[in-house]
């Protein structure tokens, strides 16, 4: 039996504003941070936690974030980095249906993919003020038809029709490998944990706490549906780290993420 891997893909960076990464907080002035993907590779199959942003939506619908991405930072670059390809990915789970994290799910054409059954109804249902946060529908085809999305012809998702595993609660999806509700910055929030031979938990809190210094401060960001829940999943993540003996892999935060084992380096 092989040990479980977990490698960290680095999915270029984006700019908001201080007062959207602490909310009431700040201060204001840009914020850049990182976006990233989890491949972890188990004996029940490839999973993929998150997907991260695409260029093009971005710089079409949101070019005042600023996204820095190269070649070899969009999801076929990423996997090329470990041996992989997009259609070795046998699952994608999906922390939540924002766009940053999203972006790659049409590029994995093979993979079945997991979510929250909440967030998927959501993103097709959103509040008027959550309309760019599920700015890229690309994830659910699907979706995007019964919206009256049109898009340029795009060869990628052409062949892109992907089956969705819906789930709600906390579940254990595989050995080792757990989903945490953690609600309140979106409806079906998930956060993942992983458990490792040779060392502590890796605890990925997703968008339910950008950085360690909004877990430090106790400060959500102000992009949330309900922010008394968003709070509370923050707690619930520092309550599971130590319950678990588990480290904090945060979503967004550029001076934690240079500390991270990118690429080929993996976390076994
Ligand atoms: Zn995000």
């Amino acid at each position: 039996m092989t040990d479980t891997k977990v490698y960290l893909l680095d999915g270029g960076t984006l700019v908001i504003d201080g007062f959207h990464a602490f909310w009431n907080r700040g201060p204001a002035g840009e914020v850049r941070f990182p976006c990233y993907s989890v491949v972890i590779e188990h004996k029940d199959g490839r999973y993929m936690f998150d997907t991260g942003y695409d260029f093009d939506h971005v710089m079409r619908v949101l070019p005042f974030e600023k996204p820095i991405q190269d070649e070899s930072q969009k999801i076929p670059g990423q996997l090329a980095k470990i041996g992989l390809k997009p259609g070795d990915i046998n699952y994608v789970i999906n922390s939540h249906y924002h766009f940053d994290h999203c972006g790659g799910n049409k590029h994995l054409h093979n993979a079945c993919t997991i979510c929250h059954a909440k967030e998927l109804e959501q993103s097709a249902n959103c509040q008027p003020f959550e309309h760019l946060g599920y700015s890229d529908l690309t994830f659910s085809p699907e979706i995007m038809k019964a919206k009256g999305v049109e898009l340029p012809p795009d060869p990628v998702l052409d062949v892109y029709t992907p089956k969705f595993e819906t789930l709600s609660g906390d579940q254990e999806i595989a050995k080792g490998l757990w989903l945490f509700e953690t609600p309140g910055h979106t409806a079906g929030h998930y956060s993942l944990m992983v458990e490792l031979k040779n060392r502590r938990p890796m605890l990925f809190t997703a968008d339910a706490c950008y950085s360690q210094k909004n877990m430090d401060m106790m400060c959500i960001s102000s992009f949330h549906l309900d922010p008394t829940a968003s709070l509370n999943s923050m707690k619930r993540l520092k309550a599971l780290a130590e319950k678990y003996d588990a480290e904090l892999f945060y979503s967004h935060d550029l001076e934690s993420f240079k500390t991270y084992q990118t690429g080929a380096n993996y976390y076994s």
